[in-house]
């Protein structure tokens, strides 16, 4: 076995005892390789349990809160999920596995055109990315069963709140600075009544509202 196969068990063993129990969810995280989302410089540690940096000061998360998130939405094969935040692309690749569509918003453009490249060496079809505010959502492939927000919003966008379907499940993180973060899941039943959920404390990159200007 090499040496990535076998720190890949060893992590998703931790996952395991970290309280991840979604054997779907864990047999996703076991498919997508880690190392092809991180920077050449970072790669032998691509199955850590640590974020990482990527590109245009950005990170990809943590393995335990992209099993974690994934775990809140409660997945379903049959349901269309939207990615706020592609970042490495990492975290999309994870939920391809998962639901029929994904739909992933970058704001970075380098950031955007290199997930849009692994997603096609890996043949992960079924997830169509672009270049735009996520602040703003989707609106043309909207309503979406599931959404994931993976950068810290100061409050929960509207848009996303009027893009989340009847019976959807929402993960997002929330607060205002980075040592005071809580995970959010908001749900909408099927009379579009909402209800929140604060979980546990986080650490995000910050949302931001429009189009990053690459210098
Ligand atoms: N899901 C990513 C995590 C990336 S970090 C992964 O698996 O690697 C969060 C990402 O959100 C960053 O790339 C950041 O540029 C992006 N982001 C922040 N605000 C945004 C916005 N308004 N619209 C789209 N993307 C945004």
């Amino acid at each position: 076995m090499n040496e990535n196969a076998a720190q890949k068990i060893r992590l998703i063993m931790e996952l395991r005892r970290q309280g991840i129990s979604n054997t779907s969810v864990l047999s996703a995280m076991e498919r997508i390789p880690r190392e092809e989302f991180i920077p050449q410089t970072f790669r032998d540690r691509a199955y850590e349990n640590i974020a990482l940096p990527i590109t245009s000061g950005q990170t990809i998360s943590q393995p335990y809160i992209v099993a974690y998130m994934t775990q809140l939405l409660n997945p379903s094969s049959l349901k269309k999920v939207l990615e706020v935040g592609t970042g490495s692309g990492y975290q999309a690749a994870v939920l391809s596995k998962l639901f029929r569509r994904v739909y992933s918003v970058e704001r970075h453009r380098p950031l955007h055109i290199n997930a849009a490249k692994l997603f096609e060496k890996l043949s992960l079809s079924n997830i169509t990315c672009k270049l735009g505010d996520g602040y703003r959502g989707w609106k043309e492939q909207a309503p979406f069963s599931h959404i994931i927000v993976t950068a810290a919003a100061e409050e929960v966008p509207a848009a996303l709140v009027d893009q989340l379907g009847d019976n959807g499940v929402m993960v997002i993180p929330v607060g205002r600075d980075q040592g005071d973060q809580t995970m959010l899941r908001i749900t909408k039943d099927h009379h579009g009544m909402l209800a929140e959920e604060e979980l546990i404390p986080v650490r995000f990159v910050p949302l931001v509202q429009g189009l990053a200007v690459e210098v």
